[in-house]
């Protein structure tokens, strides 16, 4: 596609000069930088950024994230520097494209388990929920040329789909992303599934489609006759993917899908739908039981519509669902409805928006319910995900997630996936580096324990470890160690080792220090090393809480100690 044709889309959703201005020059940069390269299909690779982009657009979100779907793939792609596009675009773009190479690197490896984790970790890592809409257009978009790719690698990314994405989208409220993706991903993981359900559904479907459009037509003339405008009368199969979820938990019966075939209608105002609900009851009979009025009382992610089951012509069972476009756009895109470009957007709307960040916000706390009540008190920004800014998401080579508090060390990540390796840890890499003990994981890190038969918990760990887990377990082993062996033998003791030169009081003053952290010492040594100098060696066991960075700086500060240092002792 030419930048002409792109422009005249951007023009179509209400993009205004300024916007158009910094999507272009992403729009030329993104095509020099792909311009040598192709996609599986063969196709040029720059066809793949615009179409996630077009799709970010027709959520009518800021020019940022637009410029930043353009740009999404470039640093992984072709190594372009952060820095450069920081230079070129700003911050914000930089932080967006980090945002989507960042979560790139998040894969669901088939551990069951492990997949809410997976999701919260995604979350956490893409930290702006922007970040999360183009990643999941550049999935849906992947998906929907996924049929040129090897079998193995079709299933992998499908089976991820179906399990970290839709679900994703799900939560996020993008009800027909989500739709789209199961759709797409249904016939790759479960081929026979998909078949049959097919063949379920198939059977009468020349029949459904003739039926309701017929049944829309009765419904346009009754309304026009009380002079009810509609916007739009929709009608819609149910989706594939939710069929047969529905079907598993009906007994493979299909008779007992009442919602197979449902018609949306869509009206001005609300008042226009209660009319609309009364005039639907009076003529067509409704389903006992199934009226729900989703305007007075909104479903807690925030979806409006009256809901109800009339027996239409026939006396067949369809589902109607009424609502306003409003509610019906809401209902397609959820949160990302409400970024519209400032500039194409209604002023007017702004409250409600807020109030639906909100009920967005508190899905998503819903769905974080372990850690509810203490992250969120009165952040309810709509695009920074800090619900998780206390918990910190990493990864073990083999791409389990695990999931910490903020401020963990590797010695928690070591006790967390299993107390023998905690037990022996001996070293850590994080992200391919050697990281000390004391280092603090982030989110999307991977995180390999190296471990010795022979290595044992100190309790200098206790310092570093910062989740009960770990803490618990450093201090029971500490425990038995103190128990099983002999006193003498196999406990870790130190030694502080000075240079002095001597002076009266100078023992005490040591020994004090010692005292004042409630450390016993064990043993005191002391030489001349020359005419004026001393060494004094003071033996001790460690204390937990107690740095040895902490004793030594006490030391140091004692008049005519020249110098200090703490050595582990073999005994
Ligand atoms: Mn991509």
């Amino acid at each position: 596609m030419e930048w002409q044709e792109y422009e005249k889309k951007l023009r179509e959703l209400a993009y205004k000069d300024e916007a158009v201005a910094i999507i272009k020059k992403a729009f030329l940069f993104a095509a020099e930088a792909h311009k040598n390269e192709r996609r599986e299909s063969g196709e040029p690779y720059i066809g793949h950024p615009i179409a996630v982009s077009l799709n970010v657009a027709e959520l009518k979100l800021d020019a940022n994230t637009v410029t930043a779907a353009l740009l999404h793939d470039v640093i992984e792609n072709q190594g372009i520097k952060m820095e450069e596009i920081k230079k070129e675009f700003g911050k914000e773009v930089a932080f967006l494209v980090e945002g989507v190479t960042k979560v790139d690197k998040i894969k669901y490896r088939g551990i069951e388990r492990a997949v809410e984790s997976l999701r919260k970790m995604f979350l956490a890592t893409a930290e702006d929920i922007r970040v999360v809409i183009i990643k999941l257009m550049d999935r849906l978009h992947n998906m929907e040329t996924v049929s040129v790719l090897p079998d193995e690698k079709k299933k992998r990314i499908a089976l991820e789909t179906l399990e970290l994405y839709a679900p994703l989208a799900d939560r996020l409220g993008m009800w027909q992303v989500k739709a789209k993706l199961e759709d797409l991903a249904f016939p790759i993981v479960h081929p026979e599934e998909c078949k049959w359900t097919i063949e379920q559904v198939r059977e009468k479907k020349d029949e459904r489609e003739k039926y309701l459009e017929r049944f829309k037509a009765l419904i346009e003339r009754e309304l026009k006759k009380e002079n009810i405008e509609t916007v739009r009368i929709l009608y819609r199969a149910k989706h594939m993917y939710s069929i047969w979820k529905k079907l598993v938990r009906n007994e493979m019966n299909i008779e007992r899908i009442m919602d197979l075939v449902a018609i949306k209608i869509i009206l001005r105002t609300v008042e226009d739908c209660y009319k609309t609900l009364g005039i639907v009851h009076k003529i067509w009979k409704p389903a006992p039981g199934h009226i729900k009025d989703f305007i007075a009382l909104p479903k807690p992610n925030g979806y409006q519509s009256l809901h109800t089951y009339v027996f239409g012509p026939d006396k067949k069972v369809v589902s109607l669902h009424i609502g306003t476009d409003d509610m019906d756009k809401e209902a397609q895109y959820g949160i990302a409805a409400h970024w519209f470009y400032e500039a194409g957007g209604k002023k007017n709307t702004t409250k409600r928006l807020d109030e639906k960040r909100f009920y967005w916000v508190r899905q998503l706390q819903e769905w974080q319910e372990e850690h509810k009540g203490k992250t969120h008190e009165e952040t309810l920004s709509a695009l920074k995900i800090d619900f998780f800014k206390n918990r910190i998401f990493a990864l073990t080579p083999k791409g389990d997630v695990v999931d910490l508090p903020e401020g963990s060390t590797p010695i928690d990540f070591a006790y967390h996936v299993h107390s023998d390796i905690g037990d022996h840890m001996s070293g850590a890499k994080v992200d391919g580096r050697m990281a000390p003990f004391s280092h603090q994981l982030k989110s999307g890190s991977t995180v390999e324990i190296l471990t010795q038969k022979n290595k044992k918990p100190t309790s200098d760990w206790l310092d570093h470890a910062k989740t009960s887990l770990a803490k618990g377990r450093i201090r029971s082993y500490l425990r038995k160690v103190g128990s099983e062996e002999a006193p003498k033998k196999g406990k870790i003791m130190f030694e502080a080792i000075m240079t002095v030169k001597d002076r009266v009081g100078l023992l005490r003053d040591i020994s004090s220090v010692f005292s004042k952290f409630g450390i016993n010492i064990s043993e005191t040594k002391s030489g001349a090393l020359s005419s004026e100098h001393h060494r004094i060696t003071i033996g001790f066991a460690p204390k937990k809480n107690v740095p040895h960075t902490k004793i030594l700086t006490s030391l140091k500060q004692i008049k005519n100690v020249e110098d200090v240092a703490i050595k582990e002792t073999k005994n």
